[in-house]
């Protein structure tokens, strides 16, 4: 779709139509490496600079969001079964994907991006940042059995540690560096204490905070900052 650029501009929240005119006469706006001239008409495809800075086209703008997943929704983006999927929670936005997973039993903090390159940063294992989980459990879980998750417990495939782990009321808190399947339910599973709920408040530095089961917020510049 083309539009005048003195629209564009306006539609970009660079500025007023009538300021974005005055920019435009002033020279400081280029497309395509040229001087803008007024009434120009434009379209998506066009790189568009004010003072040498890009802006962005809608059909590049990223949105991520934090969700509280319900228990009972899959992560995966199609299922064969037609059970609930995290897409179904959240409004129809060309490109939404789950960034990682989280069981289907499981609940809590999930991220949800139209980036593609913030999916591929957060899910590189090298990347490696924290995921804090509460979990309830068969039995009490002592302080001395859950440090048997920090010098590693064996499982079918490796050896799993967890950054850290401390009793909570009927559970544990368990914070791991890495994210293998089902891994914090195998991990408490190992050392007798079977999870029985599991919920993610934590990843890297952002919290799941007071969204309540279901309820998503769109993250700021500011919570990507904290997530990285
Ligand atoms: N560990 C699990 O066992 N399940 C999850 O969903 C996430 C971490």
């Amino acid at each position: 779709m083309s539009e005048r650029l003195q629209k564009r501009l306006a539609r970009a929240g660079v500025a007023s139509r009538r300021a974005a005119e005055t920019m435009i006469t002033a020279g400081r706006v280029t497309v395509n490496g040229q001087p803008a001239t007024l009434g120009q008409s434009v379209t998506d495809a066009d790189d568009i600079r004010v003072d040498g800075r890009l802006i962005e086209s809608d059909a590049v703008q990223k949105r991520t969001f934090a969700l509280y997943k319900p228990r009972g929704y899959v992560t995966t983006a199609a299922d064969e079964f037609g059970r609930k999927n995290v897409l179904d929670a959240m409004p129809p936005i060309p490109g939404l994907h789950p960034v990682g997973r989280l069981d289907r039993d499981s609940e809590g903090l999930l991220l949800l991006t139209t980036d593609g390159d913030l999916t591929l940063t957060l899910t590189h294992p090298r990347y490696g940042h924290e995921k804090a989980y509460r979990a309830w459990t068969e039995g009490q879980p002592s302080a001395d059995t859950l440090e048997a998750l920090l010098d590693g417990v064996k499982l079918e495939d490796g050896l799993a540690r967890a950054v850290s782990a401390s009793p909570a009321a009927g559970g544990a808190f368990v914070v791991l560096g890495e994210g293998r399947k089902h891994q914090v339910r195998r991990m408490l599973e190992a050392v007798g204490h079977p999870v029985t709920r599991l919920m993610r408040y934590r990843v890297g530095g952002l919290w799941l905070g007071d969204l309540d089961v279901g309820e998503y917020r769109e993250l700021a510049a500011r919570d990507l900052h904290d997530l990285l």
